[in-house]
């Protein structure tokens, strides 16, 4: 499989077969995050573009055969995937051939244009990362491309919010760095009302170190009121993936020579 991977358990949506509509040797993103798992990005990239022409991708998903059944169909994989220009058309294709849902993970740069927010409202569930709670920690944190900005994210989140009829997360990844703006991070969430918070902190290699559980237990206090689950929380099930080294390499798990 070259688009194709897992099926993964996943704490966020139970078991997963990932799609990476990227599908490049080194991470596509508009961010380089301090924390990223993916290691180093060769390109950092902010207009959008087709990567995997969809009839490849679907072609893979017909051949796929599931040693189990799974909980949903996850655009992920190594990199953003809406700088994909044909995630709409793919989750449209995928839908007309699979009957799991369609999950997609976004880190929410791009969340402002209107073609991407209606691509995103195709998917049953959006899981969008926000790990600041200012312009000065989002540079800090997230690094982002030039022009991408703290305050049009947020805003461009409200108005997906307004428009999506699916499941809507809210990821945010916690680390030393942003532990104490846990107050204005919760009053963010309150704000935006997700279905789901999820709370993480970064268990896989990276150079940043994880929070324990205690903080992470403590973090959860804030969002009280909220439906708020974390990385610590759920126990992984036992998955058998396709190609277990390639999953794990698209899962930041194995470095990239
Ligand atoms: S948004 Fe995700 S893939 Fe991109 S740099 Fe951050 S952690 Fe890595």
């Amino acid at each position: 499989m070259e688009y194709i991977y897992g099926p993964v358990s996943s704490w966020r949506l139970g078991s997963s077969l990932g799609i990476d509509l990227l599908s490049q040797r080194h991470r596509i993103c508009t961010f380089d995050c301090i924390y990223c798992q993916l290691g180093k990005g060769k390109r950092f990239a902010s207009s959008r573009k087709v990567y995997v022409p969809t009839h490849k991708i679907i072609k893979e998903l017909e051949m796929v055969s599931l040693p189990q059944p799974i909980n949903y169909l996850t655009l992920s994989g190594r990199g953003e995937p809406t700088l994909a220009e044909n995630l709409g058309e793919t989750i449209t294709a995928i839908k007309a051939i699979r009957k799991e849902p369609v999950a997609v993970l976004t880190n929410a740069s791009l969340i402002t244009n209107d073609k991407v927010r209606a691509e995103l409202s195709l998917a049953d569930f959006v899981s969008v990362k926000l790990d600041a709670s200012s312009e000065e920690s989002f540079e800090l944190l997230n690094k982002p491309a030039p022009g991408i900005k703290f305050a049009q994210i947020r805003q461009g989140i409200k108005q997906f919010k307004k428009e999506y009829g699916g499941i809507f997360g809210l990821q945010i990844m916690f680390i030393a760095q942003n532990k104490d703006n846990v107050s204005e991070l919760a009053e963010l969430a309150f704000e935006l009302n997700p279905d789901e918070v999820q709370i993480n902190t970064p268990l896989r290699p990276c150079p940043i170190k994880p929070l324990s559980k205690e903080e992470i237990s403590m973090i959860k206090g804030y969002f009280k009121g909220l439906n708020v689950v974390s990385v610590y929380d759920r126990t992984p099930k036992e998955i058998e993936p396709i190609n277990a080294e390639d999953t794990l390499r698209r899962r930041g798990k194995i470095e990239i020579p």
